[in-house]
This record gives C-alpha cells, structure tokens and sequence, in this order.
C-alpha cells in the first residue's frame, strides 16, 4: 500500500468510527445508558491487520475475529508492522477444540462458547498456556438451528455451571447473532431474558454480546454490553470470506 493510500484508508476509518460511535451514544441515550457500559469489538475478518494496527492507534482496542488461522496471521503481521498496541482478541466465530489451545494463546474472551467439550478443551489449554482467566460467553441459539452456532437456551444453565467450575475461564455473559429474517427487537428481548435468568444463578455474568453493523440500536436498547461491528467500520468484506 502507498502511502496516500495508507492516508485514504485512516481517513475512512475515522471517519467510520466516528459514526458507528455516535450510533452508540445515540442508543445509550434513547436507552437511558451510559456509553461507557456499551464495549465496541471491531470485527475485522477478511480485513487486512494493517487495519488492526489503525483502529487500535484510534484507540478501538477491542478487536473481534472468526477464525484462529486469520488471527495468528494478523499478530505476525501486526508484529511485523512493529507496532506494539495491547490488543484484546474476541473470537466470535464457530470454534473447534482442536483450537482451543491456539486460541487461548492469544484471546481475551470467546464470545461462541457453545459445548460441553469446547468448555472442557479450553479450560484445560488456559491451565497450561495462561495465568488470566479466559472469559468466556456462552453463544444461544435464539431459533433452536444449532447449524449456526449457539446452545438452545435450555441448556445455557448446564453450560454455565460447567464454566463456572473451572477457575481457568471466567463466565462474562451470553452472546446471540439473530436469526436471518428475524425482527431483532423480538430476539433480543429474548436474550435479556435468558440473560437475566442467568444473573439470578451467576451475578458477575452481566455481560451481553449483541448487536452488529445493522442492529446495534436495538441490541443496546435490550441491554447489550459488547456490540460486534464490522461492516459499518471496515466495510463490506469480500464475498466469499465472510
Ligand atoms: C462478522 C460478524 C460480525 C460483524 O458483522 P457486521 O454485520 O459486518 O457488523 C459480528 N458477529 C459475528 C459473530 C460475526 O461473524
């Protein structure tokens, strides 16, 4: 990249940044919220890690990916650039165990915790490889299709116990990406509820992930903590690497 392009791609950011964050304090404000309880992830799949590097300069620490394989690549990178900002990593795609011991390598929080095995394989590779607690969100499934992730709500207390119990992760909340199609108002009353339930049980797991590039309004007037933005920030991502 040259740098009048490197100049170009800054400027778009900031000024995407500064819309997505007036968005946020606008649904805090119609919510009756203080902004500085909504956590922006920036979720930079398929985008370069010079982007990584950018936000991270414009102070959006908090840096959302889908896939292991795209991270490790990114903190090369990023390592390459020699810039040194303390970025926390949120997974928030579907995860294998056969990554959990990669992942808990780098990241501060999976938000699509979804299994008992998953619970089990990253607990286990953060007693080996880490000395803070990996925090965890436990995905839900708000129509019952496993296909795209997430447990059906009636499992989310046997989850949480399962995640409570092991001193190496640490319980943050739930996390939900509505159906396709769905009304997220609908949903994500939905998942303040199973939210709220969960707070009866666990206290400290007030965390809701919620709320993307065309929902945030609605995920923040329902409650959510952490809203997973891409598009609106980066751009569309290329079509067949979403
Ligand atoms: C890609 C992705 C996002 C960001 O979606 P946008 O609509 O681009 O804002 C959020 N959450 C998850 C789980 C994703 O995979």
């Amino acid at each position: 990249m040259t740098a009048v392009e490197d100049d170009r791609r800054r400027a778009e950011l900031v000024t995407a940044l500064g819309a997505v964050r007036a968005r946020i304090a606008q649904a805090c404000t119609a919510a009756g919220r203080d902004p500085r309880e909504v956590t922006l992830v920036a979720v930079t799949k398929t985008h370069p890690a010079r982007d990584v590097a950018t936000l991270a300069g414009l102070g959006v620490l908090d840096i959302g990916e889908n896939r292991d394989q795209e991270v490790r690549a990114k903190i090369a990178e990023i390592a390459e650039l020699g810039e040194h900002f303390a970025v926390r990593w949120h997974l928030v795609g579907r995860l294998q165990t056969n990554k959990a011991r990669s992942a808990v390598s780098y990241a501060t929080a999976v938000h699509s915790v979804d299994r008992p095995k998953l619970i089990t394989a990253l607990a286990d590779a953060a007693a080996q490889r880490r000395s803070a607690p990996l925090e965890v969100f436990l995905q839900v499934s708000l129509d019952g299709d496993p296909d795209r992730g997430g447990a059906v709500p009636d499992r989310v207390p046997e989850l949480a116990d399962r995640v409570a119990e092991r001193p190496e992760l640490r319980l943050r909340g739930l996390m939900a990406v509505p159906p396709l199609g769905s009304d997220p108002d609908v949903e994500f009353a939905r998942l303040a509820e199973l939210a709220a339930d969960l707070r009866t049980r666990h206290p400290d797991a007030d965390a809701i992930s919620a709320g993307m590039s065309d929902d945030l309004e609605a995920a923040i007037g329902h409650g959510a903590t952490h809203v997973r933005v891409g598009t609106a920030l980066l751009g569309r991502r290329p079509p067949l690497l979403s």
